[in-house]
């Protein structure tokens, strides 16, 4: 199993979650973060700090959040690992929640 970064973070990104991350698995973009899939050894540890509730374990992803699952693990590959936390978004709590971010990832 792993653990999976959903939509609502696209646009929040607020990074407390990459500091709890023992082995280093998330993956950083222009708005949104991902988890590596490979490196994942699901201490859990993440879900609880991200404050838009973004972080999911795989087995609850619920319908129509698979596609995240195949996002994360194809962009973990492409992005550079972010270890330390940074300053969020300054609009960040105005995307928190909104719905359809999907299309507004940036790669
Ligand atoms: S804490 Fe949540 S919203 Fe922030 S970067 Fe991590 S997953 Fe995304
Ligand atoms: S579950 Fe643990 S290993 Fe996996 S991404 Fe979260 S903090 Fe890292």
């Amino acid at each position: 199993m792993t653990f999976v970064v959903t939509e609502n973070c696209i646009k929040c990104k607020y990074t407390d979650c990459v500091e709890v991350c023992p082995v280093d698995c998330f993956h950083e973009g222009p708005n949104f973060l991902v988890i590596d899939p490979e490196e994942c050894i699901d201490c859990t540890l993440c879900e609880p700090e991200c404050p838009a509730n973004a972080i999911k374990a795989e087995d609850d992803l619920k319908d129509g959040e698979s596609q995240f699952l195949e996002l994360n693990k194809e962009l973990s590959k492409i992005w550079p690992v972010i270890a330390e936390r940074k300053a969020m978004p300054a609009d960040a709590k105005s995307w928190d929640g909104k719905p359809d971010k999907l299309k507004l990832l940036e790669r």
